[in-house]
């Protein structure tokens, strides 16, 4: 059995203190404990994560990363492993507060619009009783009276621990610890995944042909399309997938040509400065509503696209497009396809 030093303690107390952790800070915290860079020591770190998380698989942990689909960043947090809601959520939460979490969750992944949220009055209009398992002969009282105000407070308080979050059209998503947390759940129920990268694609682009199923998350989409020189084609039917660089992503293409064209690496993706700003300031989502709508608007968009005999041409026609869906982006918000399906039940 491997021992852990206080190098290891002091990574898993700052994971477990300050909640899931951006992979920046995550990664600055590893380098100041061991004075090691990261970028010359990818080993050293992998074998500090792997030697931590032999010791939390004792008392039935894990400390791991996932992306969080809305902003695209990579975070670093710590699991409880054991299969069920009540060991993971009752420490803090009561039974019908935990059923409305699963309620949220379910209906969340259901959005069939790829953008992985519901509107506050959706969550409040979740019924609790359909949260019980098999034949509801009797709806424990507790459910029954889960009042509405009990609900928007259970609400708030996901946000605050991050099993939810807000999201910047006023709707609610996963939190980052969902996210963390959920990923074999998504796996096992249906729930459509990305076809890049495999994981469940709660916030994703849809194809623009609507018989097909192929959904890719927007960062997905940008390693493939604008990192290397992929037809802007869906991978699944063929059709021309309407893909809107931005400025900074464009900068950043010059970037990795010039640089050789080295492969981008899925989990880390190399970043100019400004795309980098972009982030930081927080304005990639506004970016990702225009990409939403032009997805919408599909024939002019592919028209756009096709028209691009040169890369050179191309640069000036993806900053027109860019252009004229921003003027576009000032119109009322994307429209809503809502499932009904009811089939992902989050049953364990
Ligand atoms: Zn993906
Ligand atoms: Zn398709």
């Amino acid at each position: 059995m491997p021992s852990l030093s206080w190098r290891h303690h002091t990574l898993i107390q700052a994971v477990l203190s300050r909640g899931p952790l951006k992979e920046k800070e995550f990664h600055s915290i590893f380098s100041d404990i061991t004075g090691k860079s990261l970028d010359s020591h990818k080993q050293l770190f992998n074998e500090y994560l792997g030697k931590i998380n032999i010791e939390l698989s004792y008392v039935q942990f894990e400390l791991r990363a996932c992306r969080n689909q809305y902003d695209g960043l990579v975070y670093y947090g710590v699991i409880n492993t054991v299969a069920d809601e009540q060991s993971k959520l009752g420490t803090k939460y009561t039974v019908p507060q935990i059923a409305f979490y699963k309620g949220i969750i379910e209906a969340i992944v259901q959005d069939t619009t790829g953008n992985g949220t519901i509107s506050t009055i959706e969550a409040l209009n979740i019924r609790l009783e359909n949260q019980l398992q098999g034949s509801s002969s009797e709806i424990p009282p507790a459910l029954r009276n889960f009042s509405m105000s009990q609900k928007e407070k259970a609400i708030h308080e996901f946000i605050q621990d991050q099993w939810l979050c807000g999201t910047a059209d006023g709707n609610i998503g996963l939190g980052v610890r969902s996210f963390l947390d959920l990923r074999s759940w998504f796996h096992n129920n249906e729930v459509p995944s990305c076809d890049v990268c495999n994981e469940a694609s709660i916030k994703a682009d849809l194809c623009p042909n609507e018989s097909c199923s192929v959904r890719i998350h927007k960062y997905c989409l940008k390693a493939k399309f604008s990192q290397t020189r992929n037809a802007k084609v869906c991978p699944g039917c063929g059709t021309q997938w309407p893909y809107v660089v931005t400025k900074a992503e464009m900068v950043e293409e010059e970037e990795d040509a010039e640089a050789n064209q080295q492969p981008p690496e899925p989990l880390r993706r190399k970043k100019s400065r400004a795309s980098r700003q972009v982030q930081e300031e927080g304005s990639d989502e506004p970016s990702s509503r225009r990409f939403k709508r032009s997805g919408h608007n599909e024939d002019e968009s592919t028209s756009q696209s096709q028209s691009q005999p040169s890369t050179q041409t191309l640069r000036k026609a993806k900053l027109e497009a860019l252009a004229a869906v921003e003027v576009d982006n000032a119109g009322p918000g994307p429209s809503t396809r809502r499932a009904t399906r009811t089939s992902s039940r989050l049953h364990r």
